[in-house]
């Protein structure tokens, strides 16, 4: 028993190794290399992941859970050894699902694409990119096929993401936000400019900043790396190698919570227990998990008014001459404003919701075979005005801006949100646990959160299900009410007045 529980973990190990090594890859095509590496690279990574695929779903696995199984039983089921033989198992039955010709042919799409929606979205040219996007939505339905019989296809696609999530779920929770958010962008939106927030910035203080927030939050340099990319992102080698990537514009601050945001994706995936390091355990435990970390350190921590009180002579030193003059309650609001704007990843805490109903609606229609890709272009700059009120010049500021769907990432939409409301579920059970959390963040201590975030949900990894790990931290499913009651707060007290 004992010698297959060593076999499993050894071969688990393997397997982690080589998931990390094509995130090499990955991290390295987006961030490092130059753009005549496309075509090799994208080989490269085919090649790799068919050696994963062919590994992963191999039937030797599945003699070693056979064996495994009086073991399994004759543990606590909250033990790590059980939950690693659960998860484990479940990880496998999935992948033998998916025929690894599709799994190869995916994966070398994947890269192909997403350099061509590079090309498409700087020119705005979405008949370039159309193609593209309609072999992924192909390889996509292929993969649901690979799950049938289900519900729903969308939750096939889902459950990449959230595993054990369904569709409806979400339809329930996005139904109550829907119209409070219309309502409260309509209420507080605003083209007030606040001249100061235009730079120039220079981009190398910007840098020193954003550096001196994510060591404050409690990174430290010799398990963390930052670098730039196009679109941002959090990737995990191991949990002493944790890269994180930002972009700089010298005529905004926005890359201050970008690094914050990838940040809270990074202390995430650096917290899991130890002891699961070299197996699928140690990772967030889910796209909305994870979202939720970014999203609090983000917003609730990074635009609350006592992190302003204690970042605003911090900001107002570095830059002096454009911020000097300005007072702690300008530069609050300012990072606050209820804007109606184009770009998602930009867009403020209130109307960001919107930007994500529009990309999930717009997702089920097309795995459903009602929205044509052609088709596209034209539902997107329809139910964006619905949602948001203004018409969508071009389609770089409309259906090219994100990376996703370029890379076959449908389903993983909802899960921004899904954490954005549970960033707030989860602070609330924070605050409870640490009453004096203002006064630390206000005189720039964030040990204690860090510590608690790193206890209460971080150290889990995935040893249990989304489900089970978000009833144990917030006590009860996801609820959209404490989010919505912390922007009407904060969008209708004092604090923004
Ligand atoms: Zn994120």
């Amino acid at each position: 028993m004992e010698q297959a529980f060593t076999e499993l973990k050894e071969r688990l190990g393997k397997l982690t190794d080589l998931r990390r090594a094509e995130g090499v890859l990955v991290w390295d095509m987006t961030v490092f290399m130059p753009p005549g590496g496309g075509p090799t690279r994208a080989a490269q990574l085919a090649t790799l992941h068919e050696i994963t695929h062919e590994y992963e779903i191999d039937e030797s696995f599945g003699e070693l859970f056979e064996k495994l199984e009086p073991y399994a039983a004759s543990l606590p089921p909250d033990s790590e050894d059980a939950c690693l033989i659960r998860v484990a198992q479940r990880d496998w039955s999935k992948a033998r699902r998916v025929p690894t010709e599709l799994a190869t042919e995916f994966a070398l799409a994947q890269a192909q694409s997403y350099d061509a929606w590079v090309r498409a979205r700087e020119n705005s040219d979405f008949a370039s990119f159309r193609p593209w996007l309609e072999r992924m939505l192909d390889l996509r339905l292929r993969y649901v096929e690979c799950f049938a019989p289900y519900d729903d296809p969308y939750d096939v696609l889902l459950d990449d993401f959230e595993p054990g999530m369904k569709t409806d779920e979400i339809r329930a929770v996005f139904a109550v936000l829907e119209p409070e958010l219309v309502s409260l962008v309509e209420a507080h939106a605003t083209d007030e400019k606040d001249d100061f927030m235009s730079g120039p910035f220079p981009i190398a203080s910007q840098e020193a900043l954003s550096r001196e927030l994510i060591g404050r939050f409690g990174a430290t340099w010799d398990q963390f790396r930052l670098d730039t990319t196009v679109h941002p992102f959090e990737v995990t080698f191991g949990l002493g190698d944790i890269r994180l990537t930002t972009r700089y514009r010298e005529d905004d601050l926005i890359s201050l919570f970008t690094a914050m945001h990838e940040c809270g994706h990074g202390l995430y995936e650096w917290g899991v227990n130890p002891s699961f390091e070299r197996t699928p355990l140690c990772s967030g435990c889910s796209a909305a998990l994870h979202e939720s970390q970014s999203r609090l350190w983000e917003n609730v921590v990074g635009r609350s008014l006592p992190f302003w009180r204690w970042f605003h002579p911090r900001l107002q030193e570095t830059f002096p001459e454009k911020l000097g003059g300005v007072p702690l309650e300008s530069l609050h609001r300012a990072v606050n404003r209820t804007r109606r704007s184009f770009i998602r990843v930009d867009a403020d805490e209130t109307s960001y919701g919107l930007h994500v109903i529009l990309r999930f609606d717009l997702e089920q229609r097309l795995i459903s075979g009602e929205l044509a890709v052609e088709d596209l272009p034209d539902a997107w700059n329809a139910r964006f005005e619905e949602l948001l009120g203004i018409p969508v010049p071009n389609d770089q500021l409309g259906v090219l801006q994100d990376a996703h769907w370029s890379g076959g990432s449908f389903g993983y939409f909802p899960t921004y949100l899904l954490g954005t409301v549970l960033s707030v579920q989860i602070w609330e059970k924070a605050r409870a646990a640490i009453p004096d959390v203002d006064e630390q963040i206000e005189r720039g201590d964030f040990h204690q959160l860090h510590m608690w975030l790193r206890e209460n949900i971080y150290a889990l990894g995935r040893k249990f299900t989304p489900a089970e790990t978000i009833e144990r931290v917030v006590g009860g499913p996801i609820d959209p009410e404490p989010y919505l009651r912390y922007l009407r707060d904060k969008l209708e007290t004092s604090a923004l007045v």
